[in-house]
């Protein structure tokens, strides 16, 4: 079992293929939607041309410290502001009377949030769980140390006990949907994964306002190659124990990447907030344009083939656009109903698409978990060659 984990765990940060982080070149190239690449961003920022360009003179960025006023001394203050001005301007979450701290990538935060969470004075692990279907990350990243403090403890459904950490990704990934905290108990801990939180995916019906809020630049702006994350935290404490975890793991997060992604975060927020007359595009139009395109694209393929189906998605008023706005996720949980095919990503892998089977979410392997985030090229590949099976 242990070393099954550990295998998938491999496995799935190792999968490359021929359309693995470029484009497909000829049209019986392996399709490779397992990991959720967001470079479906990539022709926006080439759209933007030099708006997000930055220079860095060799002098800068020298000292480990951003702010040593700030219990988050790597957190460099120009990055903060840019990311409370957003969350502002979308009204996703609540920034006020929040301690803000950064992570390289929301996948340390996530560490450094569990981290937190588990006391350290017993020899009793801390349990952490998710409902299934939960991020495939999840239990690798709660047992690759095989940690004294913490262990991944499996499907929160199932979970018996008072002393527990709850992963919430909302919307889900891999499905898409609106979750909140399934366990209630008084010793419960939770952490929310609001990674694709963002108007491009879903509706934004409230701000966020929970104990620790998770986001990352990979899912909101396409940045993932910056590996930034924040988190949004109330208690003070918890907060200067993941900065703890931060300066103890890696002594900090990249000034640099904080620097670049302070100038694409303010090219976002100038574009809804100052446009200038003729401006090409907003970030989250454009995310929301393409995702309408191809989720129609991808309802049509799978009414094509006739051996698959897809979640339906309820529509509600997005308070950031104002308008009605249907749910389009950053992944596609396909479900394979075929008579005979019970793996339903192993059957697609003989059809040169990878794609993330069901069972690293803890789920049935029925289900596959497609990325809608990928290049234009490498999606319209995909959904011709998926309308094709039959
Ligand atoms: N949480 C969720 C739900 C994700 O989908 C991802 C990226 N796939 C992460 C966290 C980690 O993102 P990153 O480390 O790139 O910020």
């Amino acid at each position: 079992m242990e070393q099954n984990k550990e295998n998938m765990a491999a496995k799935q940060e190792t999968v490359v293929s021929n359309t693995s982080g470029k484009p497909p070149a000829s049209k019986d190239f392996v399709i490779n939607l397992d990991v959720g690449d967001p470079t479906m961003y990539e022709s926006f920022w080439k759209g933007m041309g030099d708006q997000g360009a930055i220079t860095i003179p060799s002098s800068q960025t020298i000292s480990y410290f951003s702010d040593v006023t700030n219990f988050c001394w790597f957190l460099e203050p120009e990055f903060a502001r840019e990311i409370r001005r957003l969350h502002k301007l979308v009204g996703n979450a609540v920034t006020e009377d929040r301690h803000l701290i950064v992570g390289t990538g929301s996948s340390q935060l996530l560490q450094a949030a569990v981290y937190a969470l588990s006391p350290s004075d017993t020899t009793d692990q801390m349990n952490v769980v998710s409902v299934v279907p939960y991020y495939s990350s999840y239990a690798p990243l709660m047992d690759y140390l095989r940690s004294g403090l913490f262990r991944w403890a499996g499907d929160a459904c199932t979970f018996k006990g008072d002393a527990y950490i709850e992963l919430v990704c909302s919307p889900s990934n891999p499905d898409g949907f609106l979750r909140q905290a399934f366990l209630k108990s008084e010793g419960g801990k939770t952490i929310h994964d609001l990674a694709y939180y963002w108007p491009q995916y879903t509706p934004i019906t409230s701000p966020a306002d929970h104990d620790i809020s998770i986001f990352t630049i990979s899912k909101s702006i396409g940045h993932a190659g910056s590996r930034l994350g924040w988190a949004l935290v109330k208690d003070a404490a918890v907060a200067r124990k993941m900065t703890k975890f931060i300066e103890l793991s890696t002594i900090g997060v990249s000034k640099v990447s904080q620097i670049r992604a302070t100038k694409i975060l303010k090219v976002v927020s100038d574009s809804y907030e100052h446009p200038i007359p003729g401006n090409p595009d907003k970030l989250f139009d454009f995310g929301r344009r393409l995702l309408v395109d191809r989720w129609k694209k991808l309802r049509e393929a799978v009414k094509a083939s006739g051996i698959f189906s897809l979640p339906e998605f309820p529509s509600e008023t997005c308070k950031f656009t104002g308008e009605k706005a249907e749910t389009l996720p950053a992944f596609a949980w396909l479900k394979c109903e075929k008579e005979g095919i019970e793996d339903c990503a192993s059957f697609l892998r003989t059809h040169k698409i990878l794609t993330r089977g069901g069972s690293y979410f803890g789920a049935s392997p029925n289900y596959t978990r497609v990325s809608m985030i990928d290049r234009d090229e490498t999606f319209d590949l995909f959904t011709e060659r998926l309308s094709s099976l039959h």
